[in-house]
């Protein structure tokens, strides 16, 4: 017995000794918020000590069974479709509406608009992510607005209009790109873009407004989770060509299992999906989730 009693203590003394956790890099206070928000546990979890136990009592007298036989048998996921909609903040109405679909969309929230922190708490509310819509610029010269990133910009504004845009407003869950033909082309300030998100553990979305984005490759340099967009639902606003991309999207998700719809707060696009999506999953077997799901899917291969 007393041999016994030394082995286990000699184990519990190596097990010590084992190597110290990897440093935890650290965080500014809003993020720090953040991930408190993002790792509290959801309410339904508690008093599952309870049940626990209740369920310890009720099964006491059950004979044993293998545990191949109890191992959870996981259903094959099946087709999923993943909706951001952009250029939110400007209207608080139109935001509402997408907040209260059926399914989870994304809001991608464009920096000092007026409603950008009312929707982005209200949305995080719902359980839906919130995405800062970074604007950047684009080839043809158009107007990008306020807390635009620009090519040739002096390093140490870069960095200032960027944090000012990702303290805009919380919670900010990932960034996608607002326009952006032009800057997300070139690899160097999309390096520092992805230095910043990878600081904050956000995860980028590539809006894909030019072929030659660079945004993706950087992403990935930088460690940073990220997804690039397969299908522009409302590219030519009109409720044909709408329903025809929205088509399109449930074709690519059941060709490769997923796929990422990016559309606009127009009327058009809302009328659309306010039609078509409740009961889709019945009807066409695709189901809509959020794109932090579509995102754990990507990275738990
Ligand atoms: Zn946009």
């Amino acid at each position: 017995m007393r041999l016994l009693l030394f082995g286990l203590l000699a184990l519990l003394a190596a097990c010590s000794d084992a190597p110290a956790p990897a440093e935890i890099p650290t965080r500014d206070a809003e993020t720090e918020l953040q991930i408190e928000l993002q790792e509290s546990p959801p309410p339904a979890l508690a008093g599952r000590g309870d049940s626990a136990d209740w369920m310890a009592i009720e099964h006491a007298g059950w004979p044993e069974r293998p545990a191949e036989v109890l191992a959870p048998v996981l259903p094959d996921p099946g087709p999923v479709l993943a909706i951001i909609i952009d250029d939110v903040g400007h209207a608080y109405a139109q935001g509402r509406r997408i907040i209260d679909m059926p399914v989870p969309i994304a809001l991608a929230i464009l920096p000092h608009t007026q409603f950008a922190q009312r929707l982005a708490q209200e949305a995080a509310e719902a359980g839906r992510t919130v995405m800062l819509h970074q604007p950047m610029e684009n080839g043809a010269g158009l107007d990008i607005g306020p807390g635009g990133l620009y090519s040739g910009m002096p390093e140490e504004e870069f960095d200032r209009v960027l944090r000012d845009n990702l303290n805009s407003f919380v919670p900010i869950q990932g960034l996608n790109n607002h326009m952006g033909s032009r800057l997300t082309a070139e690899r160097e300030p999309m390096d520092r873009l992805m230095h910043h998100l990878q600081g904050r553990q956000l995860f980028f979305i590539d809006s894909r407004t030019t072929a030659a984005t660079q945004a993706a490759f950087a992403a990935e340099a930088a460690g940073v989770r990220h997804l690039s967009r397969d299908q522009f639902l409302d590219h030519v606003r009109e409720p044909q060509a709408i329903a025809a991309a929205f088509e399109q999207g449930l074709r690519l998700a059941r060709q490769n299992g997923q796929a990422l719809l990016i559309g606009h707060p127009y009327p058009e696009t809302l009328d659309y999906l306010e039609r078509v999506l409740p009961e889709l999953e019945t009807r066409e077997g695709v189901q809509v989730v959020g794109v932090e799901e579509l995102l754990a899917r990507k990275y738990a291969r």
